[in-house]
C-alpha cells in the first residue's frame, strides 16, 4: 500500500467535508442548487470527489440581497473594530485548528501536494487573515488643514465600499479566498464568494469556519458555479459595488468591460511571465532550488512563477545541471502520497495546453534539456520541463503557460539597462527575481524592473507588502495597507465651529 503523506484520519475527515459541502451558503443557511450540480475531480486520478451546486442568476441574487442586508445591519455597520478584530482572529484561530484537513481537501481538490498544501496554503491563510485582522483597529483617515472662509474641522475617514464580489481561480483557491475574504471583512465590507468551478472546496469549508467563528449572518456568502454563469451574474449585478478578481488576464478584462455601466470599483491579480536572473556572483545553492521551485511549485501553476530564466554565461552549464539534478530528485506524483513533490495539472485540458506550449517550445526551435514530456498513467501530471535556447519572439516565452516549463536565456555581459529591457519586455509585470550577491546590482535592477514586486536572493509572499501586477498583470494591489484599503472609499468630511 502507498504510504500517505498525512493520517489517514485526516483524509477521511476531508472526504467527510467534501460530501457535505456541495451547496451554496446564503445568509447563513446551506443552500441547494436548482440545477444540475457540476462534478468535482481530483486531478491526481482524473476521479470524481464530489459536486457543487451550479449556480444560477437567482443563487446570486439571493446571496447579494443577503449581503446587502448584512450590509446595512447596525450590528455590522457599528461593529466596533476590536469586535471585528476579534471575530478575525477566531477565524484564523478555527482555519489553524483545522489546517490539516483544509490542506488535505485542497490536496483531493487542486493537486497540490499535502506538504505545501499545509505548510502554504493553509499556512498562508492563516497568515493572511491573521495580518488582516489588524486592521480594522488601524484603517484610519487624516486631519486636514481647511482653508476656505470659516472655521473648519477637516478630516477623513475610511468607509467600506459595500457589498463585494470575491472572484477566485483554482490554482491556490485556500491561500486567495481567505486573503481577499478577511480584507475585505477587515474593511467592513460584506461578500458574494464565487470560487472556481475546478476547485471549490476549501472556499466553501472557509464558510462553515466563518459561521462557526460568529460572524453575524449574511456577512459571508458562496455561490458556487461556472464562471460563465454565476461568475457573470455577480459581476452584472447592480448591487455589487466592488469586484476582487483573481484569474486569467482574458477574464479580468471581461470583467472590467461588464463593470464600466455600473462604474463598479475592480481590482484585478491576473497573469504574469516572471523573470529571474541569474548572476555569476550568485550563490548558487541557494539560487538553483530558488529557481527550480519558483517556477516548479504548484507545478508551475502559480501567477508569480518565475518562467524566464536569464541566466549568465559563465555559470550557465553549472547552474543547468544542477537543475537537472534538481528536478530529477523531484517526485511526481499525486499530492496524498509521502514524498510528492510535484503534483498533477488542474485538469487534462490544462495539461493539454502545457503540452501544446512544449511542442510549439520545440518546433520554434528550442531545446528540452530537462523533461518535456509527461508520465503515462491517470493524472493530469507533466515533468518539469526546461528550455535552452530559448528567443524572446517564441510563444514559451511570450504567454503564460502555467505549468512546470522553464524557459532559459543566455546572458553576457549586459549592462543593467538592457537587461532591465529584457526582463520588461513581456505584456505582464506580476514579479521578478534577482539572484546577486552584489548590493549595487540588486537596487539597480530593483529600480529598473518594471512589475508589482521584485525579490532578490528568495522568493515567497509577505502579506504586510502589496501584490499586484505592472500592464497586463492586473490593476490595484492586494496585501499591506493598500489590499484593505481596496474594499474602502475616501469620505471628506468638514465640520464648521464657532469661537
Ligand atoms: P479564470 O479567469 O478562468 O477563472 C478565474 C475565476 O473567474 C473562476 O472562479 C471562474 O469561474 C471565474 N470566471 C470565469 N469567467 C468569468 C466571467 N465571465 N465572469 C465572472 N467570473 C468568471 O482563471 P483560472 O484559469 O481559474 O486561473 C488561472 C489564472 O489566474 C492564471 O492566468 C493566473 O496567472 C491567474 N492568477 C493570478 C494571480 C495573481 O495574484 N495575480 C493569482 C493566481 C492566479
Amino acid at each position: 500500500m502507498t504510504e500517505l503523506a498525512c493520517a489517514a484520519a485526516i483524509v477521511e475527515r476531508a472526504k467527510a467535508a467534501i460530501a457535505r459541502l456541495g451547496r451554496h451558503f446564503i445568509d447563513g443557511e446551506w443552500v441547494s442548487g436548482s440545477g444540475a450540480p457540476i462534478t468535482v475531480e481530483n486531478p491526481a486520478d482524473g476521479r470524481a470527489i464530489g459536486a457543487i451546486a451550479a449556480g444560477t442568476a437567482a443563487d446570486i441574487d439571493r446571496a447579494v440581497a443577503a449581503a446587502r442586508r448584512a450590509f446595512e445591519d447596525p450590528a455590522w455597520q457599528h461593529m466596533a473594530a476590536a469586535e471585528r478584530e476579534r471575530l478575525l482572529l477566531r477565524l484564523a484561530d478555527l482555519v489553524e485548528a483545522n489546517a490539516d484537513e483544509l490542506a488535505a481537501i485542497e490536496t483531493l481538490d487542486n493537486g497540490m501536494p499535502f506538504g505545501p498544501s499545509r505548510m502554504m496554503a493553509a499556512g498562508s491563510a492563516i497568515s493572511a487573515i491573521r495580518y488582516n485582522a489588524g486592521w480594522p483597529r488601524r484603517l484610519t483617515g487624516e486631519t486636514v488643514p481647511v482653508s476656505v472662509p470659516g472655521q473648519w474641522h477637516g478630516y477623513t475617514v475610511r468607509d467600506p465600499l459595500g457589498v463585494a464580489a470575491l472572484i477566485v481561480p483554482w490554482n491556490a483557491p485556500l491561500a486567495i479566498t481567505a486573503n481577499k475574504l478577511s480584507a475585505a471583512l477587515a474593511a467592513g465590507c460584506t461578500v458574494v464568494l464565487k470560487p472556481a468551478e475546478l476547485a471549490p472546496m476549501t472556499g466553501l469549508r472557509l464558510a462553515e469556519l466563518v459561521a462557526e467563528a460568529g460572524f453575524p449572518k449574511g456577512v459571508a456568502n458562496v455561490v458556487t458555479g461556472l464562471g460563465s454563469e454565476a461568475g457573470a451574474a455577480l459581476v452584472n449585478h447592480p448591487g455589487i459595488d466592488k469586484i476582487s478578481f483573481t484569474g486569467s488576464t482574458a477574464t479580468g478584462k471581461g470583467i472590467l468591460r461588464a463593470s464600466a455601466d455600473g462604474l463598479k470599483r475592480v481590482s484585478l491579480e491576473l497573469g504574469g511571465k516572471s523573470a529571474s536572473i541569474v548572476f555569476p556572483d550568485a550563490d548558487l545553492a541557494r539560487a538553483i532550488p530558488g529557481v527550480a521551485m519558483g517556477i516548479f511549485g504548484n507545478s508551475g501553476q502559480v501567477c508569480a512563477a518565475g518562467s524566464r530564466l536569464f541566466l549568465h554565461a559563465d555559470v550557465f552549464d553549472r547552474f543547468l545541471d544542477g537543475l537537472a539534478e534538481f528536478a530529477g530528485k523531484l517526485k511526481v506524483g499525486p499530492g496524498l502520497n509521502a514524498g510528492t513533490a510535484l503534483g498533477p495539472l488542474i485538469s487534462a485540458a490544462q495539461k493539454d495546453r502545457v503540452m501544446g506550449y512544449i511542442e510549439s517550445g520545440r518546433s520554434e526551435g528550442a531545446n528540452a534539456v530537462i523533461g518535456g514530456d509527461a508520465p503515462g498513467g491517470a493524472g493530469h501530471f507533466v515533468n518539469p520541463t526546461v528550455f535552452v535556447d530559448a528567443r524572446p519572439d517564441m510563444r514559451i516565452v511570450r504567454e503564460e503557460i502555467f505549468g512546470p516549463v522553464l524557459s532559459v536565456m543566455r546572458l553576457s555581459d549586459e549592462s543593467s539597462d538592457d537587461l532591465a529591457r529584457m526582463a520588461n519586455a513581456s505584456e505582464y509585470g506580476l514579479s521578478a527575481y534577482v539572484w546577486t550577491s552584489s548590493l549595487p546590482r540588486a537596487q539597480g535592477l530593483a529600480r529598473r524592473l518594471r512589475s508589482g514586486s521584485v525579490k532578490v536572493n528568495g522568493s515567497g509572499m509577505e502579506f504586510a507588502l502589496p501584490f499586484g501586477g505592472y500592464r497586463q498583470s492586473g490593476i490595484g494591489r492586494e496585501n499591506g495597507r493598500s489590499g484593505v484599503e481596496a474594499f474602502t472609499e475616501t469620505k471628506a468630511v468638514m465640520i464648521g465651529w464657532q469661537d
